[in-house]
């Protein structure tokens, strides 16, 4: 260790902290100091999330994140920053994440694991916490074993903005971080630091190789037509009634263009309806193409910063034995860049069902309990146990075991469900000797 390092790391331990130099100790080990909280999503391919109506039962309280978040900015505006940052995990790792309804049934209780046709894995909700919480989420299977798993509790009590703090987008990366997976980490640049620093509104390195160790990175292009010439011929797909669904597409990034073609059959009755869906399947920003024969442009269709989006184009006047080529990509870099999509073809006035996601059902399982945390606590002990851990961090802000940030939360009769919790920044941070890297609030 080098005497730069060594001398950081007695002035941490005078100060008891290790807030001050961990991007030196990541250089000098070269760690990685994100962690995982030990759960994942069995069934990566598709995770789904939703948004709990207002009266939902959480633990005995109705939720209120729609009437507290619609004081901050449109219902739409502030639910895009949460479609946002699930997007933005997305595109750094193997799996698909994707919105879903939920009916308002209570959080917790009985149902499956994942894929209950109810509501979504990962539920967000709201309730008015203490102001040391910023939000909470329920750890993912197979820690927490029912429908509760993977559970975003967001604390309505804060003040919340979009673009300034507590940044909504900022801390709902952090919340679906750990809802995947994700423990906290020691760099306080990462947005899995377990104190909201200042607004951190992408990943940092260390958050995205956390979130690769649990889930790999994107996965490789799984088909090989990046050009007109390896376009997949669709044609074969096409029924008796002149439909066609294809349910195995995949982009990579916004460099990857998947190419296609089909022949106009004998059945059509003159126009070509093409559908691009990556609805219920990802949180791919879909771009369509419909070119002809001769490579020339027909017309094109894109939802631009939508996180899971169905777009179509219709080809009028066309006739049998015509060849249509169909480019599929993502209609942007970054999040919503990448994820499986499904096209449809319609070449006459039968309806043609949307593509069907795939079966992800688990269902409940016991909790397995985290991090030595394996007793039932009741409301009483939790209540004792949020309260010394909360003294815990105020006293010691920087430690780094992540055991004892994880809280248990009341949710129905009989047991406990884990959460990781984010929470605002301790008081202490203002008299550090750097107190502008951390925004008072
Ligand atoms: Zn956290």
């Amino acid at each position: 260790m080098n005497r730069i390092v060594a001398r950081c790391r007695d002035a941490v331990r005078r100060i008891r902290t290790r807030a001050l130099c961990p991007d030196v100790e990541g250089l000098e080990d070269r760690k990685l100091l994100s962690t995982a909280n030990g759960g994942h999503w069995y069934y990566p391919i598709r995770i789904t999330y939703s948004f709990v109506p207002d009266g939902t039962n959480i633990g005995g309280v109705p939720s209120n994140l729609f009437q507290a978040f619609n004081a901050v900015a449109p219902t739409a505006t502030w639910q895009d920053q949460f479609r946002k940052a699930a997007a933005i995990w997305q595109a750094v790792a193997g799996f698909n994440i994707v919105e879903v309804p939920d009916n308002g049934a209570p959080i917790g209780g009985v149902g499956n694991q994942q894929n209950d046709p109810r509501f979504g894995d990962i539920r967000i909700g709201g309730t008015a916490m203490h102001p040391a919480y910023l939000g909470y989420s329920l750890l993912p299977p197979p820690i927490n074993g029912g429908p509760d798993a993977g559970d975003i509790v967001m604390n309505t009590a804060q003040s919340w903005k979009i673009n300034n703090d507590y940044d909504i987008l900022s801390v709902a990366i952090h919340e679906f971080g750990h809802s995947l997976g994700m423990g906290h980490s020691d760099i306080v640049a990462a947005n899995m630091y377990t104190y909201y620093a200042w607004m951190k509104q992408s990943l940092q390195p260390d958050d995205i190789a956390g979130i690769r160790n649990i889930y790999g990175g994107v996965p490789a292009d799984p088909t090989n037509n990046a050009t007109a010439a390896t376009a997949i011929d669709l044609t074969p797909l096409i029924d008796g009634q002149g439909r066609m669904s294809y349910n195995a597409g995949y982009v990579t990034s916004f460099s990857n263009f998947e190419w296609y073609k089909i022949t106009v059959p004998s059945t059509t009755t003159g126009t070509m309806k093409v559908t691009m869906q990556s609805s219920n399947l990802s949180s791919l920003s879909p771009r369509l193409n419909v070119i002809n024969s001769s490579l020339v442009g027909v017309g094109q269709a894109i939802a631009q910063n939508v996180y899971g989006a169905t777009v179509t184009y219709t080809v009028t006047g066309v006739t049998p034995g015509q060849t249509y080529y169909i480019l599929a990509q993502s209609a942007q870099t970054g999040p919503g860049s990448n994820g499986a999509f499904g096209l449809l073809v319609n070449f006459g006035n039968s309806s043609l069902a949307p593509i069907a996601p795939y079966n992800t059902t688990v269902a409940q399982q016991p909790d397995q309990g985290v991090n030595g945390w394996m007793a039932e606590t009741t409301p009483k002990q939790m209540r004792r146990l949020q309260r010394r851990m909360l003294a815990r961090h105020t006293q010691n802000h920087g430690d780094d075991d992540p055991g004892h940030q994880v809280i248990a939360v009341k949710l129905g009769k009989g047991r406990p469900s884990y959460a990781d919790a984010l929470l605002a920044p301790p008081r202490r941070h203002s008299r550090l000797p750097q107190p502008s890297r951390f925004r008072k609030v």
